[in-house]
């Protein structure tokens, strides 16, 4: 006991001055390529880190003699200094099988979009800039051809996100007066995007029709008086109601306002732009359709069934889109030239649901048959009985989902790797598959770590390989000694 005390104190009393850490031979390539203040800043952060791991428990290495001490305190800076020389966001694997997962970022976008963003991200692009005439043009003229061809709409205009777009549609159509909308529809949609919410920031009075499973027309045509200014309809993106319901189709609720000089908002969420049923994802609500009906503004996501990236869409009748564009709160919400390269890339993909199919991630993973992710499947299995020690590893039966504020219930076919280690819970092998290089984001259920291949991308099959590997031999010490 009183030996690994003073094997400490002598540690610690042998603690070498930041300034000669900084010159250690193990750090010469950083000298030649950082700042000198860079390197001390990740020698002293080294130092503090080992001093009080320390102070406050085991020592971090017991067979350790003070003389390797400098050498151990160079390595330990290194890393500090090969962390902070990474981007702090970097990409995962997604094994969790949830294809648009907000909290992964939702969509990865298609090659053509990586590529356009690569292209006016390191180079000046004309986005408020009328080339042909050299005359100052409108933010959104690079993308409002494509989005009036996709939906049928008179115009369009992008923004932030379909929140941003959502309140700047009420704020334009509705501020300082009332707008009518379902009780079905009162929603949240992926905690703080909440309806009343939405409504009483944009200055507009809520009024509230029909129960929670069952509004008629003549409730919306009762609800309109001299202060109604908008007649708004939300998709439930998340939520459903079964059995006794009764909603009203845009169709009617659009043909209301036209008769009683009301506008109509749709927010439909997810932005289908064609028929995904084929594709086994029912009742999303369709934009041409809406835009059809006559709504006058139909706000949908960017990032949701279209995969592009993060934004707002508003596309409807011209007088309506001009006045947003108006709106001073406009300038708050513009996109940048990084999310109208992506967008319009993305964008052409959609004009063919099997060219959509083929190079819009997603959509590509939604629709992977079964049998391609069974021969993934069988290879990585069959690789990591070979390779690791595993209590068991099998290829079973799971459901992916859509994710990000489509229909929760709406599950889709795929294959997972059940994973189980040998000496490590569930939750000490996931923790070790999150801090592998490259990070892997696994499910964990019924004591088991769940792989779903439908979200990973076939060519991070090998780098899924290696991660599980690794995961499965890594120490756990954190994880225990708490
Ligand atoms: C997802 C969703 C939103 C919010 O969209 P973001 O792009 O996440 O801001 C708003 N309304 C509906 C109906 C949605 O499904």
């Amino acid at each position: 006991m009183s030996e690994i005390k003073t094997d400490k104190q002598a540690l610690l009393r042998a603690i070498p001055p930041v300034d000669r850490l900084a010159g250690h031979d193990a750090l010469a390539s950083w000298r030649e390529r950082l700042p000198l203040g860079l390197i001390t800043d990740a020698v002293r952060r080294a130092i503090d880190t080992y001093r009080s791991q320390l102070v406050q428990g085991d020592s971090p290495d017991p067979d350790m003699s003070v003389g390797q001490l400098d050498d151990r305190l160079a390595a330990l800076a290194e890393a500090v200094l090969r962390e902070e020389s990474l981007p702090p966001l970097r990409s995962v694997i997604n094994a969790t099988g949830i294809l648009i997962h907000t909290g992964l970022g939702r969509s990865p976008l298609p090659q053509s979009a990586v590529d356009a963003i690569s292209d006016v991200a390191a180079n000046f692009a004309p986005v408020e800039l009328e080339m042909q005439t050299g005359a100052r043009g409108q933010r959104n003229d690079v993308v409002r051809d494509l989005l009036k061809e996709l939906t049928g709409a008179e115009s369009a205009v992008v923004v932030n996100n379909n929140a941003a777009a959502t309140w700047l549609a009420l704020m334009v159509v509705a501020q300082g007066r009332s707008a009518v909308l379902s009780r079905g529809e009162l929603v949240e949609i992926g905690g703080s995007f909440r309806m009343p919410d939405v409504m009483q920031a944009a200055g507009v009075n809520l009024v509230e029709v029909g129960t929670t499973n069952k509004t008629r027309l003549s409730d919306y045509a009762n609800a309109i008086d001299e202060d109604t200014a908008a007649l708004l309809k939300v998709h439930p993106s998340n939520y459903r109601i079964e059995g006794f319901t009764e909603s009203v189709a845009i169709e009617e609720v659009a043909r209301l306002g036209r008769e009683r000089g009301v506008a109509v908002i749709d927010d439909v969420g997810s932005g289908a732009l064609f028929d995904y049923t084929p594709w086994g994802l029912g009742n999303e609500p369709d934009v041409r359709q809406s835009v059809q009906a006559g709504s006058d503004l139909v706000c949908f996501s960017g990032d949701k069934l279209l995969g592009g990236p993060q934004a707002g869409i508003i596309v409807g009748k011209q007088a309506w889109i001009d006045r947003v564009e108006k709106h001073p709160m406009m300038r708050a919400l513009r996109v940048d030239k990084i999310t109208l390269a992506a967008l319009g890339a993305t964008l052409q993909l959609h004009r063919d649901p099997q060219l959509a199919a083929r190079e819009v991630p997603v959509l590509h993973m939604l629709t992977t048959p079964i049998d391609q992710l069974q021969t993934r499947g069988e290879a990585l299995r069959d690789a990591l009985l070979k390779r690791g020690d595993f209590a068991a590893v099998e290829l079973t039966q799971a459901h992916a989902y859509m994710g990000g504020g489509s229909n929760p219930a709406q599950a889709v076919r795929s294959l997972a790797l059940r994973i189980c280690a040998t000496d490590q819970s569930e939750q000490e092998l996931a923790q070790a598959l999150r801090s592998h290089a490259p990070r892997v984001l696994p499910r964990v259920a019924d004591g088991a770590v769940w792989l779903d291949l439908r979200t990973v991308f076939p060519r991070q099959d090998g780098d899924l390989l290696e991660a599980i590997v690794a995961a499965s031999q890594a120490r756990t010490n954190e994880g225990k000694s708490s």
